[in-house]
């Protein structure tokens, strides 16, 4: 053999194993070890989704049922989602009363460890503190779709942190080879949070107190967690659509208290925020409903853009 037919020989076979080292890492059940491929895993929500990429790096492959900026309430769960929570080791749910839509795409998938219990379902609200549990008996005729108490509760990082903590326990379930990892990625992320929640809190902390008006109920935990106050909302009940009656009873009742924070979600109409800003003079914010509107990319710009768009509306 030549130096040159050697050097050409070389080559292929070094194209032949990167060829090889491909197909093993994009083929399940082909190799072992490095070349495994990522678990599957399906979120309900784009948030949960997001925190579980950052606990589960590479070793997970997640998806997303409700897309970015789309009520998370009213959700037309597709044929190709019931495949995909077929073939997940894991689902990860808000838990609580937000996706009624949950329960028939389940059915459908019929994937057992994934139901309520199984070892493939994430409560990712275990162990937070449940706010606004209703004392009365709701009905569907009353509208309020807050059944179980506020299940927005991942717009308190804080809580970020409680989920990512669910979701390490639910991953240490169904892939425990990687429990090592799993566990460094949850400490990373736990870290960033206490990062950055010491900006955050300085940002709001000269507004303490102060009222806000928003849109839907999303912002509570938010709120609370800043030491803000939810002042009323444009939604007469959670999930009940704004009306002239309600809306300027708000006017009247904020102009008497000299409310001048509103902030509207993503995903509404503004229509409401304006009438306010015709007859009060007081202009609105919009604030991020989701990881990947207006801009954010990941959990941690999702914060950095809620709390600026808080702080805009509250220096007004
Ligand atoms: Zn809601």
């Amino acid at each position: 053999m030549t130096t040159k037919n050697k050097t050409t020989s070389i080559k292929t076979t070094s194209m032949l194993r990167c060829a090889l080292a491909l197909l093993l890492a994009v083929t399940p059940g082909l190799g072992a070890g490095r070349a495994q491929a990522a678990i599957n895993v399906v979120a309900t929500v784009p948030e949960l989704a997001e925190i579980t990429r950052q606990v589960g790096g590479r070793n997970v492959s997640v998806y997303s049922i409700a897309r970015p900026n789309r009520d998370y309430h009213r959700v037309d769960a597709l044929p190709s989602d019931v495949q995909r929570v077929a073939r997940a080791k894991l689902i990860v749910a808000g838990g609580m009363d937000l996706e009624l839509w949950m329960t028939a795409l389940l059915n459908a998938a019929a994937n057992r460890n994934l139901n309520r219990g199984g070892s493939g379902y994430v409560d990712a609200s275990q162990g937070i503190r449940r706010l606004e549990i209703p004392t009365s008996q709701i009905t569907g005729a009353s509208g309020d779709i807050h059944v179980e108490g506020n299940p927005h509760y991942w717009y308190d990082p804080i809580y970020g942190k409680f989920i990512a903590r669910n979701v390490l326990r639910g991953l240490l379930r169904v892939d425990p080879a990687h429990a090592a990892e799993y566990r460094a990625n949850y400490l990373r992320f736990n870290a960033e949070i206490d990062r950055r929640m010491t900006g955050w809190k300085a940002q709001l902390a000269p507004y303490a107190g102060r009222p806000v008006v928003t849109y839907h109920k999303n912002y509570a935990y938010f709120l609370r967690r800043f030491g803000l106050r939810e002042y009323g909302n444009l939604e007469p009940k959670p999930g009940i659509p704004p009306s002239a009656g309600h809306v300027s009873a708000l006017i009247s009742s904020m102009k008497r208290d000299g409310v001048r924070a509103v902030v509207v979600e993503s995903i509404y109409p503004t229509r409401w925020a304006n009438l306010i800003q015709r007859q009060a003079g007081i202009k609105y914010v919009v604030a991020p409903y989701s990881v990947g509107a207006l801009g954010t990319r990941d959990y941690f710009s999702f914060m950095d853009l809620m709390v600026s768009r808080f702080k805009q509306a509250l220096s007004r």
